[in-house]
């Protein structure tokens, strides 16, 4: 069982999530629980402010502490005794990866500060954070979707969670290191567009080394720096160093033909 505790202006942003798919039958069954917490509601400003302009100019207003300090202080009452992270979702933080999900998925609670504006005071994050997470070097409006990312994530490794714990294993990104092979469904053959045979064939072991054989070479196109901690055999390197080289010839012929088309 995992409690989060979201710190957010906005908690109607979550309504649809957690009512929805395999967060409502997670919340249902007690394996998880999203408590979602209105930080204004803790401001002591008679306009019911919580930001303010950011001291040394700038762009924006930023979150002042006292809301934010006040609410986590509240919050850390229930979490006495538990394991606890607190974490900031954050476009400075460190990129989540799945090492970070499977870490954060033995936790018995996580509190996750949704940031919003131009961010939040630093010494927010100094005093009452352990750690800041980015779900990519990109900027969002606000910490509410990367706080759904992170939840959704990690809630799929609390058992129970997910029926069948196989789909985990040979997911992108976990066991293997490789990107997931490609899969299909019926029909065998939709408008002339077919199943590759050896799906059909019932052969375990060859659909086995078909579809190892599909992850290497889809990782090696689309993500070339996963291969090398994949842990390949030496025929399946070669394999892969092959694609890589034709993928960056393919890049660099694309250059130079936009290079010739300027230069004409
Ligand atoms: N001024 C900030 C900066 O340059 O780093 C960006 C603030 S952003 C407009 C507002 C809030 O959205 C952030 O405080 C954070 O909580 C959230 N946010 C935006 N992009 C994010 C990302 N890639 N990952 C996690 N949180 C993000």
């Amino acid at each position: 069982m995992i409690e989060f505790n979201v710190l957010t202006l906005f908690p109607d942003m979550f309504s649809s999530f957690k009512e929805t798919s395999i967060c409502k039958r997670a919340i249902d069954s007690g394996r998880i629980n999203i408590e979602l917490i209105d930080f204004r509601n803790y401001t002591e400003d008679k306009h019911r402010r919580v930001d303010d302009y950011p001291f040394g100019g700038g762009a924006g207003m930023l979150i002042g502490p006292q809301s934010v300090f006040d609410c986590f202080s509240d919050i850390s009452k229930k979490c006495e005794g538990k394991k606890t992270r607190n974490i900031f979702m954050s476009p400075s933080g460190k990129v989540l990866s799945h090492a970070d999900i499977l870490r954060l998925s033995e936790y018995e609670t996580i509190n996750i500060l949704c940031g919003h504006y131009e961010g939040v005071d630093q010494r927010i994050i100094d005093n009452l954070i352990d750690e800041e997470i980015s779900i990519g070097d990109y900027v969002l409006t606000g910490g509410e979707l990367p706080a759904m990312v992170l939840m959704d994530a990690v809630m799929r490794y609390v058992p129970g969670v997910l029926g069948n714990i196989e789909s985990l294993e040979a997911e992108s990104h976990s066991g293997s290191g490789l990107l997931e092979y490609p899969q299909y469904t019926r029909p065998e053959d939709f408008r002339g567009l077919k199943v590759p045979e050896i799906l059909l064939s019932g052969h375990h072991a060859n659909i086995k080394k078909w579809q190892r054989q599909k992850a290497i070479e889809k990782t090696a196109a689309v993500r070339p720096e996963l291969i090398e901690k994949a842990g390949l055999d030496d025929e399946e390197k070669a394999m892969a160093e092959k694609i890589i080289k034709r993928s960056r010839e393919k890049i660099c012929t694309g250059s130079t033909n936009k290079q010739k088309t300027a230069e004409d």
